[in-house]
């Protein structure tokens, strides 16, 4: 998974070009020579061959050899709704849900959550996501979406089957069945207001309870994330 590198932009033609901190890396980290192969991502989940062919000072020309489509995603798609933790622990999170293969991360508000992030940090934990993708090998990035208050996170995931809130001590123990999206919810370090939990409940989530220790907020979100995704495991273990 070495020498994987990320285009902001759809490749579409025969030539791509690396700019900013791609091309940095490329060219001061990787010291890249004319005809070094490199494989490029773009989101879409194709991976494209390439080959550098002009070096600049801050940008790199490469002519795309070959496409192809490499799926490196989780069976059931994965939403994270999760009240960020602070400082070095939400890029630790995003990372790790990253390489889990969660499809979208919401930064939820809560009643008791800390700040949360603003524009720049969301841009941060976008790029936390390219790093952590050219590193696992994903061709999808996983979505940092904008933040979301609680009562509209329950109402965007109406139509979801199979909608879950990590709430301890809880006694109902949630089902749910294969392949199907799955939405979760993990609360802030001071934990969801009965009244929050309360609604969720209402509009059809399920509580799980992931065992009798309190767990930190990136602890049970990348747990349930573990849990969740790709459950299903086929018979030999992954190629
Ligand atoms: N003081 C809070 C704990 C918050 S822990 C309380 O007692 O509710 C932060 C979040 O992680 C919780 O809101 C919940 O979503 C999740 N969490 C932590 N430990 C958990 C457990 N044992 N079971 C289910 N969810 C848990």
């Amino acid at each position: 998974m070495l020498d994987r590198y990320f285009i902001d932009s759809p490749i579409t033609a025969e030539r791509a070009v690396l700019t900013g901190a791609e091309a940095h890396h490329l060219l001061h980290v990787m010291r890249a020579a004319r005809g070094s192969r490199v494989t490029l991502f773009d989101g879409s989940g194709y991976e494209f061959e390439a080959a550098v062919e002009r070096l600049g000072r801050s940008e790199v020309e490469l002519a795309i050899l070959d496409r192809r489509q490499v799926d490196r995603e989780a069976a059931s798609a994965l939403s994270l709704g999760v009240a960020l933790p602070k400082g070095d622990r939400q890029k630790w999170l995003v990372e790790k849900a990253t390489e889990l293969g969660v499809a979208r991360l919401v930064p939820l508000q809560t009643e008791r959550a800390v700040a949360q992030p603003g524009e720049n940090a969301l841009e941060r934990l976008r790029r936390a996501v390219i790093e952590a993708s050219k590193q696992c090998g994903r061709n999808r990035l996983m979505e940092i979406a904008a933040p979301r208050a609680w009562d509209d996170f329950l109402a965007d995931h109406n139509e979801a089957a199979c909608r879950l809130v990590a709430h301890p001590g809880a006694e109902a123990c949630a089902s749910f069945a294969a392949n199907e999206p799955v939405v979760v919810a993990v609360g802030p370090e001071g934990g969801f207001t009965e009244g929050e939990v309360t609604r969720a409940v209402a509009c059809g989530w399920q509580l799980v309870n992931l065992g009798p220790r309190i767990l930190r907020v990136e602890t049970a979100a990348l747990a349930l994330a573990a849990i969740l995704i790709d459950w299903k495991l086929p018979q030999n273990g992954f190629e």
